[in-house]
Formats: C-alpha cells, structure tokens, sequence
C-alpha cells in the first residue's frame, strides 16, 4: 500500500470528499457529507458494498435515545461511556470515548429522521457490561437490512458509490492527501483527486501478516470479518506520519461452530453452560467474556473447545438466526446424559461425566471454582445435554488511526493532518488494547459517530 508524491500527476477526475470503503463507517460519512453540500464519491473495493458491517448483528449502542426514553429505559452518554471504560480498564482515550458517546444517540436519530432508518432499542436482552437497555438496531437485527438501508439512503442524497474500485495508492502533496489510485477487476487504473479523504476501510482483521505481528495469539485463528479489511488506512496513515494506537486490541469470539463456522451466541456460556476441552476437562473461567476466549481456547489441543448446555438454553439461543442454522447443520449434538454425550463427541467419557459433576455441585453448593467462575444465578444443566464443537475466531481489529474530535487523523504530537479523516474500524475504537476491553456494540459506535462527525467535517474543508 504505497502513499507517492502527487507532482505531475493528473487526475481523471475530482471529488471535494472522497471517502475509502462503503460500510457503515463510509456511507454515513457520505450522508453527512452530501447534507453539507459537498460532492462526494465512496470508492470500494466490493462489487457491492457490504464489508463487516453486513457480516454484523447490526447493533448499535446508544445511551439517552428517544428510542429509550419512550421504553421508559433511563440511561445516557455518560453512563454508556463509564461501561465501556469499565470494561477496557479505563485505557480508552477519555476524550474518544466521550465524543463517541455524546454523538453517537444524535446520529441515530438523524439516520431515522432524515433518512428513514426505522431504528428501535433492545429491550428484552441487556448486552453484558451494559448498565442499560441501549442497544439499537433495524426490525431484523442484522447488518445486512443496515447496509441495504444505508445504501440506498446514501444513493438517494446523491453520493456517488463506484463500487469494484479498490485504492491501492494515496498521492501527498506535502502534508495533504492530494488524490488516490484505484484498480480496476481487470487490472487498469485510475487516478482521483480529493479535496478530503476520509478512510473508511475498516481495520486489519483479514491481512494475515498484520495480525501475526499485532495478535499474535490469534494469528492460526478464523477470521470471521470481511476478507477485504487488509489494513490499508493504517498502512497508509502511518507512511503520512500519523499515529496508531492500541493495535492489539480487538474482538475475539470463543464459541465459533467448527467446521460450520457459525457463531454459537455467548447466552450459551451466561446462562450456566460452560466450555471443555478435548480432554474432557474445563480449562478457563467463561464467564470473562467472549472476546478474550478465543485466545483461552485456541490454546487447547487442536485449538477446539466443546461448549456444552441444555435445552432450556438452548430455546433461548433459537432466537438466534445463527443458532438456527447451527442447528439445521447439525452442529448442536445432543444426548440424554453425560456419558452418552461424552461418547458422541469423542471425549474421554470419565473425565467428561467428572466435569459435568463438578459443575453441577459448584451450582449446588455457590462455590468458586479454581478458575475464578461462580455460577451464581445460573440454574443446574437438566438433561439432555447440548454441546457444538467450537473454535476461536478474530471478528474484527480495534486499534488504528488516531483522530481529534473532528475526526482528522492525528500525529504523534498530537496535531492534526490537513485533509485526512478516519471512521469505524479504520480509527482506534474505545476498547484499550486487550480482547477483555471489548464491551458489545464498540465496533458499529465509532463506525456511526465518527463516521458522521469525520463527513461533516471533510466536507467543511
Ligand atoms: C460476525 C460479526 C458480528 C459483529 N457484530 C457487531 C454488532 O452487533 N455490533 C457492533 O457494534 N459491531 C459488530 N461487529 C463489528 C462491526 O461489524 C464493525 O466494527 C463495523 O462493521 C465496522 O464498520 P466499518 O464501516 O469501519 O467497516 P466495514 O463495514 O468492514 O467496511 C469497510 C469497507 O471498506 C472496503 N475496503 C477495504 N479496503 C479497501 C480499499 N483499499 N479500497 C476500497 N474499499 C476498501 C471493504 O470492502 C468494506 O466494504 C461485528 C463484526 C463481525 C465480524
């Protein structure tokens, strides 16, 4: 990913805002954009714009909503910011996190208002580490119906979108991002100046070089975001001099359906089930969180886990389209009693039915295991017994680019470069640098805030 001098170049054509990658991140920075007036054209990289957004839940956490007020459900910004620094040990950037929060409510609202999103809040499942009802979503809940609303939102307000266009080259002229490069499917080029840029092209989640050299413990692990986030705003932002931060930060998963690859909802985990290893014996506390699992399981033979339940819980996770499908493809095996399960999975049947005992007398009895898990609230597993095979899997980066509260990338001292903007995974996220730090909602937060603030604000150039 090359940043090149832009003297003597010539632009086939100009854009006063240019934006890099048609996600969430990027077509909410066109849409604020394009309602400052500003010609703007989204380049990306997908013959239809989709990226980790459409992959996503599509869950958007917002404290002192509209949607929240009429449920009756008090919350606000500050409060929603005190959980994620609660939950990323207070290394978040305090100044990021309360930029983020203050707009994020404000630009839900805009979405809905201005552009017809039909947002509503959650109000019968409180995410962990959320102290309130706040997360936001579109009827189905899924990042597939956000994208096709913010597509089609983006091409109604007149942002032009050329999709199969992926940048390869940014040109400086000094300080300034004069223009970008961009190939064709069929290997030609074209050269497109800007007046501003703002990169919305997520993190590094599927650039396998990056993640050894940032996560390295998750570096064999399933990438389960989009495969084009190859890291390039931060490849880029770094050959302009601008900082980064917390690269090692990021959202894993530990309960990953292996070989179907589907997502196994954590409720699996916080209703009372639990995870074992091929040796038929737990190995960590679950109740951590997923994120900071993957890691705990890629570590166990084989990198393979079994999470085990019941089927009270597993009703609970068939309101999970993902659930369902695990279930069609026969990854959720279920028999009558440990041993008889143990025997279907391969594992050691003695050692199994012992966990199984041990878990159920921990319940019993409101003991702390020796992993730190107290299964305090949770009921006894009644038979017959659940489990699916799972693995460990990166979802997406959180580290990135450092912006200022106009979301202009910044240098290491702290000023801000000219033209250059940075939205959703492209930026850093609120998390801090551990996989613990992620709290649910972090990575559509900065892509909807930022992505607002960095369109508004690269249009005002
Ligand atoms: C399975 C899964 C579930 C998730 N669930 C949630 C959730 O419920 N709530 C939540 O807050 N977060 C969730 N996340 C995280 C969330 O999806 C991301 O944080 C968010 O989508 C980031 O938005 P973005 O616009 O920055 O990136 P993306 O949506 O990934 O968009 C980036 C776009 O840039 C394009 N691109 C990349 N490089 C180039 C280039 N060089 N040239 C042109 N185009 C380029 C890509 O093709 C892509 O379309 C989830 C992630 C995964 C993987």
């Amino acid at each position: 990913m090359s940043v090149m001098d832009a003297a003597g170049v010539v632009f086939d054509v100009s854009f006063p805002v240019v934006v890099v990658g048609g996600g969430a991140a990027g077509l909410i920075a066109a849409l604020a954009a394009r309602e400052a007036q500003a010609e703007v054209l989204v380049l990306e990289r997908d013959a239809v714009p989709s990226g980790s957004t459409a992959l996503s839940a599509g869950l958007i956490p917002a404290g002192g909503t509209r949607w929240q007020r009429e449920a009756g459900i008090s919350d606000s910004p500050a409060l929603a910011a005190s959980d994620i620094q609660d939950k990323a040990e207070d290394q978040a950037d305090p100044a990021l996190v309360r930029l983020v929060t203050e707009a994020v409510g404000p630009a839900l609202e805009w979405l809905a208002d201005r552009h017809g999103l039909p947002f509503s809040v959650i109000d019968n499942f409180r995410y962990p580490g959320h102290s309130a009802y706040r997360m936001h979503g579109l009827p189905s809940r899924s990042g597939a119906e956000l994208m096709d609303a913010l597509r089609e939102a983006a091409s109604a307000a007149g942002a032009e979108i050329l999709c199969e266009a992926r940048v390869v080259a940014l040109f400086r002229d000094g300080d300034r991002v004069a223009g970008v490069e961009i190939e064709r499917p069929d290997g030609s080029r074209e050269r497109i100046g800007c007046g501003a840029l703002v990169l919305a092209c997520n993190g590094y989640g599927g650039n396998p070089a990056l993640v050894r050299a940032h996560i390295p413990e998750l570096a064999d692990a399933l990438y389960f975001g989009h495969p084009g986030n190859q890291g390039d705003a931060i490849l880029w932002g770094e050959a302009l001099g601008a900082a980064t931060r917390h690269l090692s930060g990021h959202q894993g998963h530990g309960s990953v359906a292996h070989p179907h690859g589907i997502l196994i909802t954590w409720a699996t985990i916080t209703e009372g089930g639990f995870q074992v290893n091929a040796e038929g014996r737990r190995f960590s506390d679950e109740s951590h969180g997923y994120s900071e699992q993957a890691a705990n399981v890629l570590r166990q033979p084989g990198g393979l886990a079994w999470t085990i339940f019941d089927g009270r819980i597993a009703k609970i996770a068939r309101q999970f389209e993902d659930f369902r499908q695990a279930e069609a493809q026969g990854a959720v095996i279920v028999a009558d009693d440990a041993r008889s399960l143990a025997r279907r999975l391969g594992l050691p049947e003695a050692d199994f039915a012992a966990t199984v005992e041990e878990v159920s007398a921990l319940k019993r009895d409101g003991r702390t295991d020796c992993f730190g898990r107290h299964f305090a609230g949770t009921s006894q597993l009644e038979g017959p017994l659940h489990a699916v095979k799972v693995t460990g899997a990166l979802f997406h980066t959180q580290g990135g680019l450092m912006v200022d509260g106009d979301a202009r990338v910044t240098r290491p001292d702290g000023s801000a470069l000219p033209n250059l903007f940075a939205a959703g995974g492209a930026a850093c996220g609120v998390s801090g640098p551990h996989p613990s730090g992620y709290l649910s909602g972090n990575g559509l937060l900065t892509a909807v805030a930022l992505g607002r603030i960095a369109g508004r604000s690269a249009a005002s150039l």
